[in-house]
């Protein structure tokens, strides 16, 4: 394959300013490799990044900054030392690389790396971890060099579109997993949005004897069309009450909240049985989030925050490929790189019922 030196990338050049410019082609340095992207994802992240929403976690470090980190591609050049892939592999990708050497990592919690932000780009440390699309050059240009722990092979009946979902139905899978599913029992998912309706499914896949999705308009329309066995309109009834009834009084054994509403942790405390567990997988706009601690301690209910997608990739590419999770069903639009800041606007502000938007570099 003849790769270019020159190649195009979308820009953030200051908050609310993107640019599309042309950059050099990235070289691959030792265990990494050169993937050209085929399909980037829009991130519920993406637009609150280029608003300026993430200043206090310093995400972007610096400008002009390519973002994007929920992509798949195809590899195109090995770096010095790679063998565990080859020109040609498909692959999806992860956002967080961890250092590694760290003890979270050793432990297997690298998107939690105790070296975050060690990545010399600064001229500082690199203590080898990368956070792409985040802290580190993202996916939203022709090319982009990952190191090979980022990535995962895509299944060969499993789509460019929907492999890069695997991020987004990865963060899913980590809260459920989290959270625990009980076989036969039943699960909760507040927020039908991209990642609640991948926790639906994966609810699902896992077992859930009955799964309650709880949102409103055409989105809990989507999640009733892709399995969900009770939808829960939240501006027409209450949830809690609606749970509560529909479990004999005892609440449902887990919850996922997907949704980052203020007010839908201390509901979720409410719904839940006594000894059930709730996964904070959504990120709040006010992260002073209300909890009933009284409930939480009395009905030993297990609250677990749950951050990213880790080892959880191989997993929800398989659930893609046997159509577990519905990934088509998800993608409502493509645009063309030169059509980002358009694609964002439809994404963020859902017109046209957009669920997830997909970029083709
Ligand atoms: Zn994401
Ligand atoms: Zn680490």
């Amino acid at each position: 394959m003849s790769i270019p030196k020159m190649m195009k990338a979308m820009t953030l050049t200051a908050y609310d300013h993107l640019e599309l410019v042309s950059v050099p082609v990235p070289q691959p340095g030792p265990g990494e490799v050169l993937c050209r992207i085929k399909s980037v994802a829009i991130c519920g992240s993406d637009p609150k990044m280029i608003h300026g929403g993430y200043a206090f976690t310093n995400w972007p470090p610096y400008y002009p900054f390519i973002m994007g980190h929920e992509w798949a591609g195809q590899i195109v050049a090995l770096g010095e030392g790679v063998e565990d892939f080859k020109i040609g592999d498909r692959v999806a990708g992860e956002a967080h690389v961890g250092c590694g050497k760290c003890d979270n990592c050793k432990r297997g919690h690298y998107t939690v790396c105790l070296n975050y932000g060690h990545d010399g780009h600064d001229g500082g440390l690199d203590l080898g971890h990368r956070h792409y699309g985040f802290y580190w050059q993202g996916a939203n240009a022709e090319y982009n060099v990952y190191k090979t722990s980022a990535l995962h092979r895509i299944p060969d009946n499993v789509s460019y579109d929907v492999a890069s979902m695997c991020d987004c139905a990865g963060v899913a899978f980590h809260g459920v997993q989290l959270a625990g599913v009980t076989p036969g029992g039943t699960s909760v998912v507040f927020g039908p949005g991209p990642i609640g309706l991948c926790a639906m499914q994966e609810c699902k896949a896992l077992g859930s004897g009955r799964v309650i999705m709880i949102g409103r308009g055409k989105k809990l329309e989507k999640a009733r069309e892709l399995g969900a066995d009770v939808c829960i309109d939240f501006e027409k009834e209450d949830p809690v009450q609606r749970v509560l009834e529909l479990t004999g009084g005892v609440g449902a054994d887990e919850v996922m909240e997907c949704s980052g509403a203020a007010d839908s942790p201390m509901k979720a405390c409410k719904l839940v049985r006594k000894t059930g567990s709730v996964a904070l997988i959504a990120t709040y706009h006010d992260p002073d989030v209300l909890i009933p601690v009284n409930t939480v301690n009395f009905n030993e209910i297990r609250i677990v925050g749950s951050k990213a997608n880790p080892n959880v990739s191989e997993e929800v590419l398989n659930f893609f490929s046997t159509g577990a999770i519905q990934g088509e069903k998800l993608i409502t639009h493509t645009f063309p790189l030169e059509e980002y800041e358009k694609a964002v606007d439809i994404f963020e502000h859902k017109k046209e019922n957009s669920i997830k938007v997909v970029i083709h570099p």
